[in-house]
């Protein structure tokens, strides 16, 4: 009997994850649904589209006849409203129902929109899809002041968009330094720095409290927290993301802010996986489970999601060490591994612009984040691989050029 395999979501995760299928199961129906209107591109180019820097062809992946090339039936502008698990079926906004075997969620999340007042008026921008960065390009290399929320990852695209479209903004932070749960404050002052000289003032303790509208119902400006009033014509807002679950309520699938699976990206439910930024998966390194919001690593979960659904067993683990780069400044930025938990740090700078922090936990490496030099990367992600207990030699880590032979060697398996 012919298998058919039905994906919710077309990004790097499940567009992978059909890539794969196809390759393991040659006569399979596939179906790939996207509420999304155009196939598989570059989430992670779209902040240079934005910026005015790259025009839209590279930017896309996947042409439809890519899909129709390898016999993956897709359905763009298709949202799917609900699943029965029990009739394995999937229902669609337009009263379609698409039967599965297996059934892969990779839907990714939706930005989260500010808790304030009008903070749904034209002018502020949420940023997740490419249709979203097509508003923001235009509306950015038209307007004279802004104001950036959310120091995070996504906060700062839209700060250096900002400063690429030569808007005078002003980057609002609750706390009193960028990132402040992976980076010290004198690693984040590198970043500070970098964004005063795009033209992007930092401020801290700060925050959105309410957006000033004009008559039309544009944003105008941004009151924030302490009641200082900026001017702001574009506003960007990321304060995080919502996970695109709904459509699997009353199924009994497990959530836990995010789609719980285990490290074969199988959920509770029979026949039900998740693959992407959605899951709360079970990391093999960290022997917990954990979150990746990264490209390389939905990718490589959905390619991992396929090759579980397609053989009917549990044939291969996700194991991964994420990494996540910043390319807006003069110098280098990488993340790594999970650099926002742990029970111990080292850090050193080295310069201006050179910064290192490595995070352990139980004595072992799981993650950091390099400024300037990234060197370090590949010998800090073996480590990271090899669960290599470091601790008594953690100084070691921060020497500018690591020698793994100076470190105890790896634990023989038993
Ligand atoms: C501006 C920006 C910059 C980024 N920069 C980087 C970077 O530099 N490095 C890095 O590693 N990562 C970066 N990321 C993160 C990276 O893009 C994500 O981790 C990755 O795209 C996640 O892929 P995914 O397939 O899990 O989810 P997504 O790409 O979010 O895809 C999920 C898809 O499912 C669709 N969907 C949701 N619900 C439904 C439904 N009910 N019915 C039908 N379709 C649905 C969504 O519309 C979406 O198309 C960036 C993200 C953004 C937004």
């Amino acid at each position: 009997m012919t298998e058919s395999y039905v994906i919710i979501g077309d990004g790097i995760a499940g567009s992978s994850a059909a890539e794969t299928l196809r390759e393991e199961s040659p006569d399979a129906d596939i179906t790939v649904v996207t509420d999304e209107g155009e196939a598989l591109y570059n989430r992670i180019l779209i902040k240079e589209f934005a910026k005015g820097k790259l025009p839209e062809a590279p930017i896309s992946i996947h042409e439809e006849n890519w899909y129709e090339e390898r016999d993956i039936d897709l359905e763009l502008n298709t949202y799917v409203t609900d699943v029965d698990v029990d009739a394995h079926e999937v229902h669609t906004h337009e009263g379609e129902t698409l039967a599965y075997d297996k059934l892969l969620v990779a839907t990714g999340g939706t930005p989260a929109q500010l808790p304030v007042e009008n903070s749904d008026a034209e002018g502020v921008h949420h940023f997740w899809t490419f249709q979203d960065a097509r508003g923001i390009q235009e509306h950015a290399s038209e307007a004279d002041t802004g104001v950036v929320i959310g120091a995070g990852l996504l906060g700062i695209d839209l700060a250096a968009i900002c400063g690429a479209q030569d808007v005078d903004a002003k980057y609002l932070m609750r706390g009193d330094s960028w990132w402040r749960y992976a980076l010290s404050q004198e690693g984040a002052e590198i970043i500070h720095e970098g964004l005063r000289n795009k033209g992007v003032e930092p401020v801290f303790q700060s925050g959105a409290a309410e957006f000033v509208t004009d008559d039309d119902g544009r944003v105008e400006a941004t009151i924030d927290s302490n009641g200082e009033r900026y001017e702001s014509d574009f506003v960007g807002a990321a304060i995080g993301l919502n996970f695109n679950v709904e459509f699997m309520q009353g199924t009994g699938l497990e959530t836990d802010d995010g789609v719980v699976v285990d490290e074969y990206m199988q959920t509770n439910l029979e026949d039900v996986y998740a693959a992407g930024d959605i899951t709360q998966f079970y990391d093999t390194i960290l022997g917990e489970q954990a979150q990746n919001g990264s490209w390389g690593s939905a990718k490589e979960q959905g390619q991992t999601a396929a090759k579980n659904m397609a053989a009917d067993d549990e044939v291969e683990s996700f194991r991964w060490v994420s990494s996540y780069s910043i390319t807006h400044f003069e110098f280098p930025f990488l993340s790594f591994g999970h650099p926002t938990i742990g029970d111990d740090s080292v850090e050193r700078k080295y310069s201006d612009t050179e910064w290192r922090r490595v995070v352990f936990k139980d004595g072992k490496v799981i993650g950091g984040v390099l400024i300037g030099d990234l060197a370090p990367q590949s010998t800090l992600k073996q480590l990271i691989r090899e669960e290599r207990d470091v601790s008594g030699q953690k100084e070691l880590l921060l020497e500018p050029e690591i020698d793994v032979d100076m470190l105890d060697a790896p634990a023989q398996e038993q």
